[in-house]
């Protein structure tokens, strides 16, 4: 596996120290990296990617024993964290009084979403800074994740200090964020740890999709190519390119021509990227079954293809 010198991770530990960005990568996908204990480091965070200051940052930490002087832990927290973590599911939890991470990365907000990535490269760098990192998608609010080292150089080369090459992610889709906070566990955002998998041990989630937006990440425009991008497809109409699924799909490109949906996660943003070309008029995407990891590519699928704010057009 690609793996920075360790005198990388020291450059990139300075530039943390200084308050600069650095984008590192997750299994899940590279993330814009920053101190979190420091204002003007977070809010350079929300200035880089243009990320509206109202949708809060996760604290990304080596381990269950730097996540505990953050948040409070209760019983189902400590639960799903030594089953999960490492890995793809974000807490969100109470902030301690004395938490040190900055209130900008809570956007305004009295909870933390924490995480502890499963990938070497991310663990070196968050031992190495000894302090929480925020880091959200290392790539401009609202476009495409990057799940590679170049991704991020084109889209935010000029912002960031240092970017560490760990090679293309693993899982490929963003973690699953799980809201601990209050009463009744609830799903804000499926992602790379399946619901079934958190069902299994903290009981039913209850949908964020119901009542007021509980997390700015049911945005609905988000994780959007620059062209539409039409649903549920069979084929390509003319001028389309076909995102293809399963075997019956050839197409341009195909998420998982065996229909493994673990497959499909670690190639949607690429592929996506790879079909976003002016030479076509929209990215046609065949179905994606609504189970396990198909949870969270037809979220990613769903906001891709909503009517973006900025655009004007329906
Ligand atoms: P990103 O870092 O861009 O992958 O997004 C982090 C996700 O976690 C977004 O959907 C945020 O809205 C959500 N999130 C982060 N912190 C909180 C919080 N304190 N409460 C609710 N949702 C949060
Ligand atoms: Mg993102």
């Amino acid at each position: 596996m690609t793996s920075p010198a360790d005198s990388t991770i020291d450059e990139a530990v300075q530039a943390l120290a200084q308050g600069r960005l650095v984008a590192f990568p997750t299994e899940t996908v590279y993330g814009l990296g920053a101190d979190s204990t420091s204002d003007a480091a977070v809010a350079r965070v929300y200035e880089a990617k243009g990320r509206p200051v109202f949708n809060p940052l996760i604290a990304h930490v080596p381990g269950l024993a730097e996540a505990e002087p953050l948040v409070v832990m209760p019983e189902s927290a400590r639960k799903l964290a030594r089953a999960f973590w490492p890995g793809p599911l974000t807490l969100v939890l109470k902030r301690r009084d004395n938490c040190p991470v900055s209130l900008l990365a809570s956007a305004g907000l009295d909870t933390l979403a924490v995480r502890v990535p499963d990938h070497p490269v991310a663990q070196r760098l968050l031992r190495a800074a000894g302090r929480p990192l925020v880091a959200p998608s290392a790539n401009p609010s609202g476009q495409l994740s990057p799940t590679t080292a170049a991704h991020v150089r084109e889209a935010l080369g000029d912002k960031v200090q240092v970017i560490l090459d760990g090679g293309p992610c693993r899982v490929g889709v963003e973690s699953t964020v799980v809201d601990l906070s209050g009463d009744r566990p609830a799903l804000l955002r499926p992602g790379g740890v399946t619901s079934e998998a958190i069902e299994a041990i903290v009981g039913p989630l209850s949908s964020a999709g119901e009542g007021p937006l509980r997390s700015p990440g049911q945005l609905e425009s988000h994780y959007a190519p620059a062209l539409p991008v039409r649903l549920g497809a069979t084929e390509a109409r003319p001028g389309e390119a076909l995102l293809a699924f399963g075997p019956t799909g050839g197409g341009v490109r195909n998420l998982s021509p065996s229909g493994d949906l673990t497959e499909a996660a670690a190639n949607l943003f690429a592929y996506l990227r790879a079909l976003d070309r002016p030479e076509h008029s929209a990215i046609a995407v065949m179905p994606i079954p609504e189970v396990g990891l198909g949870r969270a590519i037809n979220d990613r699928l769903r906001r891709a293809a909503a009517p973006r704010p900025s655009s004007g057009k329906p």
